[in-house]
Order: C-alpha cells, then structure tokens, then sequence
C-alpha cells in the first residue's frame, strides 16, 4: 500500500510537470483554461484515494476539495477578467483560500500538542499587517487608477491577507518539525506555485503587468493543483496529520514573521500618504485595530508564560502524583522549624509512615490500585492532622508528617496513635474495598544535640524500620540506641559481602533419622559465619540480612556445592550410606532467579552426587508472593530428579492448596508444633492433622527440632517417619559427623533411642 501510494503520487507530479509545459506552451488560451479546470477539479478524486489510501482524515480532505471546486467555479465565473470586477468571483477566491488556511490549521491541530491559541493569535496579527499592505499598495492604488469604489474591491483587498495566513501556516507547521520529510518540501512546492500565480494576478490587477502575463500565471496553478494531489497521495502524508513527539520550539521563527508583520506595515503607513478621507478612515481603524490585536496577544502570552512558570515551580516542588510537597520542601520547612523553635518549649515532631506490604498490592491489585491507595493515603494523612503541619511524600509509599504542634515526648506519640487510626477503615478503590496498614516511626527535635533536617528524617526512618521489625502495623519512637543497631546492621552487610571471599562461612550438618530403622537418613546443612574476630553469627541473624542485600546468591551457591562435596565424602569414605541424603536451604531470592536450577545442576554434576539425593528446603512465603514463577522453578528443579520440601510448615499461611498447587515431596513440620507434641492436647492435634493430610498426598515427613524423648515417642506415635532435633544430635561441624553417626547407629532402633538418645553439642 505505502508503494502503491508513493508510485501514484510520483505518477501525478510527472503528469503534472507535463502539463504544466503544456500550458506554459499552448499558444490557445483556452487551451491553458481547460488545463487549469483539469488541474484543479482532479484534486477531489486524489484526495477521496488519499482517504481510501489511510492517508488523510476526513476533515482536512473536505477543505483541501474545497480549494479546488472554488477556484475552478471562479475561473468559469470570471474568466480572464479581473477578479476584482466582480464580487462573485472575488468572494469564491476568498472561500477558496479560507478552505486552504482551514485545511493547514486542520493539520497543525492534530500534530501539534497543546493549545494553537498563540500561532492562531499570530495568524491574526500576520493577515491584519498584510492588510495594511494590501490596502496601501494594491487596493488604493486600483480604486484610484479604476476611480471604482466598489464592495468587491474592498472585499479583494482581503485576499492578500487571507493568502499571507496560509503562508504563515505552512511556515509554522514546516519549522514544528525536526525532521522534515520529502512531503513536507512537497507542500511548500504547492504554496510556492500558488503564491507565485497569486502575485502575477495581483500585478496585473494593479496594472504593474500586462494580461499577457496570464499565460505564466495560469501554468503556475496547474502545476500547484498537481503537487497538491501528489503530497495527498504520497504515504507521508499520514506522518504530517499525526501528534508529533516533542515537537520543535519554533518560536523565534514565529516571532520574526511576526514582527516583520508590524513593522512593514508601519513603514508603509509612514511611506505613502492617503489619498482622501475613506483611505485616512481604513488606515486609522486598520492600524487601531492592529494595535489592539497586539496587545491582547502579548497580555496573553505574558500570562501563558507566567502561568507556565508557576506550574514549573509547583512541579519542583510537589509530588505529581498526591499533589503533596516533596523532600526538598519538607527539608527547607524543617530547616525553618529548627531556625524558629530554637530556646522555645516546642518539640517539632517528625512522623516518617511506610505502607505495609504495598508491594503486594501493586503485584496484585496493579499499578492504579496502587496510586489509587497512594492518593486516599495521602488524603487521609492531610485530614488527620493539623492546619500547620506539612505532610509530604518522599517516595513510593513514604510519607512524611512534620508537625510543630507537640510539646512532649507523650503528646508526639498519641499524634502518632492518631496517624494510626487513619489506616483503620479500609481503603474504598475502584476495584473494592482493601485494608492496608502502616508503620510509624517518631523522631522529636532534640535541641540538645545538633541535627540537621536530613538526620532528623533519617532518624524517623530508622525507627519506622524498627516498628517494621516488632511486627507492622505499629509506632516507634527513635532513640540513640536504634542508631546503634543501624550502624550495626550497616557493618554486619558490609563484613557479609567478604565473608565467602575471606572463607568465614562454613557449614554444620544436622542428621535426620529414620524413627522405624533408626538410620541416619540425611542430614540437613545449616550455615555458620565465624568472624574475623572468632564470634559465630546465628544464621538467624545474617540470613535476613544476605536476603535483602541480595549476597544470598552467591553464598547459597557456594552452600550448595559444599554440601553436595560434603555428601560425596561421606558416601565414599563409608560415613553414611550411600542412599543417605542432603537437604539444602533455598532462601526466596534464590528461588526467584531464573538461574537457580542450572546452579543447582552444576553443583549436582561438579559433586558427582545424584539428583535423588538433593533435598531443597523451601518456605512457603515465595509460592505465595510469586507463586507463577515458583512453580516454574519449582518444576524445572523436579525434572532434574531434585527433590523439595516445604520447611517450617504450619508457621505461614500454609494452605492445602499450596501442597496441591506445588511439585512438593515432603514437609518438615515446624519446630514450634513439635516443641508442645508432648504436653498440649492442641498442638499434638494439629501435628496427628498434618501426618493424615500429609499421608494422604503421599509425602514424605520429618519433624523438626525434637529436643526430648517424649517428643519423639509422640511423634512416631502419631505416624512421623522421619525426625531431627538436638536430642538426636546438634548441628555438628563436618569432622565430626563420623563419630555422630556411629554413635547414633550404635542406639539401634527407634525404641532402643528411650532414654539413651545421644546429644551433642556445636
Ligand atoms: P531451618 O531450616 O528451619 O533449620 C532448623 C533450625 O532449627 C536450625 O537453626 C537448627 O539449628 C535449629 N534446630 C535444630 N534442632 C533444634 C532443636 O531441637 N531445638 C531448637 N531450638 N532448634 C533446633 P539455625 O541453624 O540457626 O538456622 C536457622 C535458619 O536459618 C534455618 O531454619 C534456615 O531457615 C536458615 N538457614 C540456615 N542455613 C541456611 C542456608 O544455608 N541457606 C539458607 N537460605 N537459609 C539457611
Ligand atoms: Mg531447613
Ligand atoms: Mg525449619
């Protein structure tokens, strides 16, 4: 189509050159005037094939017709008299020009941006200075050549500034481009063959040229009709007509055709007198209402450019999305508080609220629920609080609330408690009501010490982060000591990041016994950090850590392959059996990258260990957060011959569906049912329910941390396979494990281990 299209436009500039010569050339008159009704009528059906095409709308194709049915009926109207002879002739001229300006506005309005008051406002200026012009130089000197004052003359003295209207237009939409396209130049070409056809009459109006000068004049339509069908047909087109990204700032150009349309006309004005009353009459209103048209212009743009500025202000200094003030504000109002409060009893309070799980809603909801959230929170928090106080949005779903109003440590907190109570209705959104909750930290100025606004912010971000820690959903108010342990968890990430390099990690191994034969099973690796300094950091504690910062990929590579060795070892120094296995922790960070099971592939290859004997211990809270990609992963790891487990079960959210939904193959029922088996009539319940359902789907089950006898008896009891736990052994480092083994093999079966179960100690 977009050949066809190029091709037909090319077809018609070369039949256009043609006949072009040909008029040029025609030694008949009417010959020339065939040509130009040719000429301009073909245009309608070019341009119904530019619409059949997909090139041009509607709109701007009825004004373009409209050019061509009109100069068309003006030539047979008038023929070769002159135009001003009759107001037929001159009114059909006009429309012709007017369907010209409209077509062109119509164009720049649907690829220009914003509003095209300004560039109308200049049109205006343009046409009224041309105006000025045409009557001093060309209508005045015909009515006093003619000694005619007819309507129609008046009426042909607009058609220079009607004409100049469509100059400016085309100037403007050739200097909005970056890039000007072939069709672009085509459109000029069009207007240069009109504009020159336009002035040959207009000097032969004015008597400046005799009427053999129509045998050029009318050529040079007929060549601007063809180029006019040719750029309707070109494929171009389409890009003319649509909303131009970013388009050029084109106002100096504007502002020099402008100017240029004041300042002739004033040097015309001065340079020719009027020739009677009727002229003095026309060039007074004329320029009065020239004056006027400028001045309202400037006003105008004045105002547009102050109302820009004043929107460029408020777009530094709010936040798009809530209209709130941003960080910058908010610091410069802290800084004007620490200013004004110094010496006086008031306590400027700093509120620093964090969503809880907000992510969650944008990953569920989508990102507009999410703004709506961030919208109604925002709302909610300027309500909640006093007329002085600022609340502002820092990022995300940070808010921060900067009140002045607080003369206490215990007035600042029930402010906070009020803050709360915002969360505790639920959110009313478009797709339904949602809860969402919040954590407050506090942090009052303290005069004592010098703060600056950034640490004042700091400081209640850290304690939002500790009332993140105690749980969500809850305030806290900092202290020096939270700086502590921020400066704290700072260093433990810092030392972390070297631990693997510096080889401070290691890894115990915990056995799991089969409760029927008493065997040592597998062994589960759990990792130990032994700092520089000698002191063990409990994986409780760096895990969380190496999660967030995202070092848990390459430790929990390095875990892998270490465990995997450790296993082959032991097979084959006749440690363990050789069916024994190793069960791996997988933080969701790992699970989440799409690396995982070729990691996990390699250490199986590098360890020549096989994939049955690889359990992955994984906890629920990925198949809930990312449940699409843990099932992927999940299931390119189980076509490997990798086996998972579901670890700490019963502590989240576990559901049946989970273990239905997932390729799982065994659960380790948590330490914390384990611990009340013995004792509590509940949590012995809930474990006999876990056995049964996990019998039911045909998992394998081992229960975790079993610390005494009665624990286990009850467990086996209750159909429990598997167990581990400090009574059958503590995690031991990796020499040690021969003699952890032999000792437990040497208890025998499950019910010789009463009594005389083995503990030992890391
Ligand atoms: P987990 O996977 O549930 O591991 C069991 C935890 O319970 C271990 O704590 C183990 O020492 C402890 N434990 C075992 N038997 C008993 C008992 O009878 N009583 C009590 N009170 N505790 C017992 P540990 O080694 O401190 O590890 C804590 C958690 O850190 C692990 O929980 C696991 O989630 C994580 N973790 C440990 N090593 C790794 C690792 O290499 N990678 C990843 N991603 N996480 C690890
Ligand atoms: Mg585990
Ligand atoms: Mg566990």
């Amino acid at each position: 189509m977009k050949r066809e299209g190029a091709l037909l436009s090319w077809v018609y500039l070369g039949v256009g050159l043609v006949l072009t010569v040909a008029s040029l050339v025609a030694p008949d008159p009417a010959v020339r005037d065939v040509l130009y009704l040719v000429a301009a009528l073909q245009v309608i059906p070019s341009l119904l094939l530019s619409h059949h095409l997909g090139l041009m709308s509607w709109r701007p194709i009825i004004l373009f017709c409209g050019v061509g049915v009109l100069y068309a009926a003006e030539r047979a109207a008038s023929g070769s008299e002159p135009t001003y002879e009759s107001p037929l002739s001159v009114l059909l001229v006009l429309a012709a020009v007017g369907c010209m300006a409209g077509g062109l506005i119509a164009l720049i309005r649907n690829s220009l941006p914003g509003s095209t008051r300004g560039i109308l406002g200049d049109a205006v200026i343009v046409s009224l200075g041309t105006w000025i012009i045409s009557w001093a130089t060309l209508v005045q000197p015909i009515t006093h050549s003619t000694n005619q004052k007819s309507v129609s003359i008046v009426l042909y003295g607009l058609y220079e500034p009607t004409s100049s209207v469509v100059l400016f237009l085309a100037m403007v939409l050739l200097l909005s481009r970056r890039q000007r396209p072939t069709v672009m130049w085509m459109i000029a070409v069009a207007l240069a063959f009109n504009m020159a056809g336009d002035l040959l009459y207009a000097l032969m109006d004015a008597q400046h040229l005799g009427t053999s000068a129509e045998r050029v004049a009318l050529p040079m339509y007929t060549a601007a009709y063809f180029v006019a069908a040719a750029v309707g047909l070109h494929p171009g087109v389409r890009e003319i007509g649509r909303p131009q990204p970013g388009p050029k700032q084109d106002s100096l150009g504007r502002l020099i055709v402008t100017t240029v349309s004041l300042l002739v006309p004033v040097i015309v004005l001065a340079g020719t007198a009027p020739n009677d009353s009727t002229d003095k009459f026309v060039r007074f209103i004329s320029a009065l209402v020239l004056a006027a048209v400028v001045t309202i212009r400037v006003v105008t743009a004045v105002r547009a450019n102050s109302k820009a500025q004043a929107e460029l202000i408020r777009g530094a200094q709010t936040d798009p999305l809530t209209g709130l003030p941003n960080r910058t504000v908010l610091l410069e109002r802290i800084n004007d508080l620490l200013r004004d409060s110094w010496g006086s009893d008031i306590h400027p309070t700093l509120f620093f609220v964090d969503l809880d799980r907000f992510k969650n809603i944008n990953d569920s909801l989508g990102h507009a629920a999410g703004d709506e959230v961030l919208v109604t929170v925002a709302r909610r928090l300027v309500n909640a609080v006093p007329r002085e106080a600022v609340v502002a949005r820092l990022s995300g779903d940070e808010y921060v609330v900067l009140d002045a109003s607080a003369r206490s440590q215990g007035a600042a907190m029930a402010s906070a408690e009020r803050l709360l109570a915002v969360f505790r209705e639920p959110l009313a959104l478009s797709q339904g009501d949602v809860f969402v909750t919040a954590s407050i930290g506090v942090a009052v100025i303290n005069h004592t010490s010098a703060t600056t606004a950034e640490d004042l912010v700091r400081h209640a971000d850290t304690a939002m982060y500790r009332a993140k820690d105690a749980g969500r959903n809850c305030l806290a108010m900092y202290d020096e000591s939270m700086h502590e342990r921020v400066a704290h968890r700072l260093a433990v990430e810092t030392a972390l990041y070297r631990a693997l390099d510096r080889r401070e990690l290691r890894l115990f191994h915990q056995p799991i016994l089969d409760l029927q034969s008493g065997d040592v099973v597998g062994f589960e690796a759990l990792m130990r950090w032994q700092r520089a300094d000698g002191t063990i950091v409990s994986p409780a504690e760096f895990i969380p850590i190496a999660e967030d910062t995202g070092t848990i990929v390459p430790i929990g590579s390095w875990a892998l392959l270490e465990a995997l060795s450790q296993l082959r070892k032991w097979i084959d120094d006749g440690v363990c059996s050789p069916s024994a296995t190793m069960s791996v922790n997988v933080s969701p960070r790992q699970l989440s990258d799409p690396n995982f099971p070729a990691i996990v592939s390699e250490a199986l290859t590098r360890s020549c260990v096989s994939p049955q004997l690889l359990w992955l211990e994984v906890t629920e809270s990925v198949m809930i957060a990312e449940p699409e990609l843990a099932l992927a992963t999940l299931r390119r790891l189980r076509s490997l011959g990798v086996r998972v487990a579901l670890d700490d079960f019963g502590t989240g959210y576990s559901s049946l569906s989970l273990l239905q939904k997932f390729p799982l193959q065994r659960i380790k029922i948590d330490r914390a049912f384990v611990h009340g088996v013995a004792d509590n009539p509940n949590d012995r319940s809930l474990v006999r329910t876990i056995v049964a359902m996990g019998r039911s789907l045909g998992l394998d089950m081992v229960a975790e941390g079993v610390e005494t006898v009665h624990q286990l008896q009850v467990l086996s009891d209750l159909g429990c396979t598997k167990a581990q736990g400090f009574l059958i052994s503590h995690p031991v480092p990796p020499d040690a494990m021969r003699s952890t083994v032999a000792a437990l093999e040497r208890l025998g079966q499950f019910p010789g281990l009463r009594g005389q179960a083995t503990t030992r100690s890391t």
